[in-house]
């Protein structure tokens, strides 16, 4: 298992992108022991979401707070080491997280949503977690309620000027 130094902890998850006081705790409870969140031993001890299914390479689980407005938030996290690239993923390891994104989406019949996948520095991208995950976000069709807003989600930063 890993062991990372403190400065080495903090880089892991950008604590200032924390959305919930659970997921701040969480991360502080993590950042003491210092490993990261989503690196499979650890994935198992402290993810506090069932695991819906898994394969060779990938988890598909719930979200642990799931974005604001979402009918459905999953997400699926690679499983055989602590990477933050795509380009440090063989690509048929690709295709086996979209065997489980598809599984999601027939078993939920969902019709329409959003697979969000940040990588690299969280400083770059505004995410919490930088080790290689993938959102599959599903909000409510329009119309289905009047006055809805649309869901927004950080993908990155904008200069000011
Ligand atoms: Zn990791």
């Amino acid at each position: 298992m890993t062991k990372y130094k403190e400065e080495e902890k903090r880089a892991l998850m950008d604590f200032n992108h924390a959305r919930t006081d659970e997921q701040k705790d969480l991360m502080e409870e993590i950042a003491q022991d210092g490993v990261c969140p989503f690196c499979q031993e650890n994935f198992i001890k402290y993810h506090p979401k069932p695991i819906l299914k898994e394969n060779a390479h990938w988890f598909l689980t719930e979200n642990m707070s799931p974005y604001k407005g979402t009918r459905i938030h999953f997400i699926t996290v690679y499983k055989d080491k602590h990477v933050t690239m795509s380009n440090e993923i063989p690509s048929e390891h690709m295709g086996q997280m979209f065997e489980l994104i598809n599984w999601a989406i027939e078993k939920h019949k969902i019709e329409g949503g959003a697979i969000l996948i940040r990588f690299g520095d969280s400083s770059c991208t505004g995410g919490s977690v930088d080790h290689f995950h993938a959102h599959l976000i599903i909000g409510n069709a329009k119309g289905t309620d009047e006055g809805a807003f649309k869901i927004k989600k950080k993908v990155g930063y904008m200069k000011a000027k």
